[in-house]
C-alpha cells in the first residue's frame, strides 16, 4: 500500500499541498524556488525519498535535472550531471510521451532504466552511492500553459514505502502546481525582456532626437553664416568676414565631433574597434586636453597632479587622448556654474589610475550603475538644460576596457563627481614617444 492512501489521505494531501502552495509562493528566483519546494515535499510526503526536477533544455535537445534531492549521500549532487534525451530512461519517455509512470518494485524501475546510455549509468551509481537501488518511482509531466517544461520524479529507496498507480493523480496535482510556477517565471522573465526593450528603444529615440537637434542647430548656423558672406549686395568689413568664417569653422567642428562620435559607437556595436599601440606619456596628453578644454570655458580652471617620474603606458595614444577629453569635457558640461576640474595620475603596484574631478551637479547614487550603458542620461533639472546624447561614457568605457583598463565613478549630488580609470601598467622599454596624441 502507498504511505499516500492510509486513513488519512485527504488530511495528508490537503496538508502537504497547503506546504507545498506556501512555498510556490516565496517570491525567489526560479532555481531557489524549485529547490525550496523540493526540500517541502521531502519534508511533508513520507513516500518523496528522492526527487527530481527534470527542465527541457530546448537549445541543448536534452533533459537536464534542475533540483535533486535527497538521502545525504555524499555524490548526490553528481546527479545534476545527468542529461537525458527525449525517450531515453524514466523521465525521457515521459517527456516524450507526455504520460504519468509509476514503477512499484525494483525491478520494473530497473527494466524502465535499462536504456540508460552507460555515462549516465556511471553518474547515477555514483549519485545513489552503487549499492542503492531505487524501490519504486513515479514520474509525471510539467504541463503549464500548453507547454511541457518538463518532468517531475519522486521515488523511494526502501522496501517499506512505494509508489502505486493510485498515487499518480495527486502527484499531478503537485507537478501542475510546480508547472505553473515555471510558466509564471517564464512569463515574467518574458515581460522584463520587452519592457527593457521598449525602455532601451525610448532612449535610442531620445538620443536620435538631440542628436538631430544638434546637427540641425550647426547646420543652420553655417548656412546662415554663409548665405550673409555670399550676400553680393552687401559688403561685410574684413573684421566681420573674419568672425563669420571663424563660426563656420567652429561649427564644421563640432559637427565633425558628432559624427564621429556616431561612427565610433558604430564601430564598438560590430566589435571593429582595433587599438594601435605605441608608448605614452599620459601626463603630457593630459596636459593637452586641458589646454584645448581651457579654449572652451572661462568658469573652468585646470590643475594637473601627476607624481614626478610617471611610467609611460603602452596604449593607443589617439584613443586615451578620446577618453580623457569625453571626461573633461563632461566635467565642464555637468559643472554649469564653473569651478575646479582636478587630473590626477596615480601609480599602483600593477596598474595607473587617472581621475577627472569636476565640482559640478554630481551624480545620485542610484544612477552611477547605469552611467556607462548607452543612451543613459540622467535627467537633469529643466534649469540646466544640458544637452548631450548618453554615448560619450559607453564610448569612453568601450576604449579602457580594450586595454583591458577598468572604469568607475564616485559622485555626490550637488557637489561634484570623479570618473576614474585604470589602464595596466606594461613600463614600456622603448624610447620612442609620443609627442601629439
Ligand atoms: P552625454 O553627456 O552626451 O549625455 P555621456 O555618455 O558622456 O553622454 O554621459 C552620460 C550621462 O552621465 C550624462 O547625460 C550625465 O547625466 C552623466 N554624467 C556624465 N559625466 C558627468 C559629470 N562629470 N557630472 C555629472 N553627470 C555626468
Amino acid at each position: 500500500m502507498s504511505a499516500l492512501h492510509s486513513d488519512a489521505a485527504q488530511t495528508a494531501e490537503l496538508y502537504i499541498l497547503t506546504e507545498v502552495t506556501k512555498t510556490l509562493i516565496t517570491p525567489l528566483e526560479l532555481p531557489d524556488l524549485l529547490k525550496a519546494v523540493m526540500d517541502t515535499i521531502a519534508n511533508v510526503l513520507e513516500t518523496a525519498e528522492f526527487g527530481v526536477v527534470w527542465l527541457w533544455d530546448p537549445s541543448a535537445g536534452l533533459l537536464c535535472p534542475q533540483v535533486v534531492c535527497g538521502p545525504d549521500f555524499p555524490h548526490l549532487q553528481s546527479l545534476r550531471q545527468l542529461k537525458l534525451r527525449e525517450g531515453e530512461s524514466v523521465a525521457g519517455k515521459v517527456f516524450r510521451d507526455g504520460k504519468a509512470v509509476v514503477f512499484a518494485t525494483p525491478t520494473d524501475v530497473a527494466n524502465a532504466m535499462a536504456d540508460l546510455r552507460p555515462t549516465n549509468v556511471a553518474i547515477w551509481e555514483q549519485g545513489l552511492d552503487s549499492t542503492i537501488r531505487p524501490y519504486s518511482m513515479i514520474a509525471v509531466p510539467l504541463w503549464a500553459g500548453g507547454q511541457e517544461y518538463g518532468v517531475l520524479m519522486l521515488g523511494t529507496l526502501h522496501s517499506s514505502n512505494y509508489f502505486a498507480a493510485n498515487d499518480v493523480s495527486f502527484i499531478r496535482i503537485l507537478a501542475d502546481l510546480i508547472a505553473l510556477a515555471i510558466e509564471r517565471h517564464r512569463l515574467e522573465r518574458e515581460a522584463l525582456t520587452v519592457s527593457e526593450a521598449k525602455q532601451a528603444n525610448r532612449l535610442r529615440a531620445e538620443a536620435l532626437a538631440v542628436l538631430s537637434h544638434e546637427l540641425r542647430t550647426s547646420l543652420g548656423a553655417i548656412k546662415g553664416y554663409s548665405t550673409a558672406l555670399l550676400m553680393e549686395e552687401t559688403s561685410w568689413p574684413q573684421e566681420k568676414q573674419h568672425e563669420f568664417l571663424l563660426r563656420i569653422d567652429e561649427e564644421c567642428e563640432s559637427l565633425e565631433a558628432m559624427i564621429n562620435g556616431l561612427l565610433d559607437s558604430s564601430l564598438v556595436d560590430a566589435g571593429k574597434f582595433v587599438l594601435e599601440y605605441h608608448p605614452v606619456r599620459l601626463e603630457r596628453l593630459a596636459q593637452e586636453v586641458a589646454d584645448e578644454a581651457q579654449y572652451l570655458t572661462s568658469t573652468h580652471s585646470f590643475v594637473l597632479d601627476f607624481p614626478a617620474g610617471f611610467p609611460l603606458i603602452d596604449a593607443d595614444p589617439l584613443r586615451v587622448k578620446q577618453v580623457l577629453r569625453n571626461l573633461v569635457n563632461n566635467a565642464i558640461k555637468y559643472s554649469p556654474d564653473g569651478g575646479l576640474v582636478s587630473i590626477r595620475g596615480e601609480v599602483r603596484a600593477t596598474d595607473i589610475v587617472v581621475s577627472i574631478a569636476d565640482q559640478g551637479i554630481g551624480i545620485a547614487s542610484e544612477h552611477l550603475i547605469s552611467l556607462f550603458e548607452k543612451y543613459f542620461r540622467v535627467k537633469t533639472p529643466s534649469e540646466y538644460q544640458i544637452p548631450g546624447t548618453g554615448l560619450g561614457l559607453p564610448m569612453t568605457r568601450a576604449i579602457v576596457e580594450a586595454h583591458e583598463g577598468k572604469i568607475w565613478a564616485e559622485s555626490k549630488l550637488g557637489e561634484g563627481t570623479i570618473f576614474l580609470f585604470s589602464l595596466p601598467l606594461q613600463e614600456s622599454s622603448s624610447d620612442e614617444e609620443i609627442e601629439n596624441g
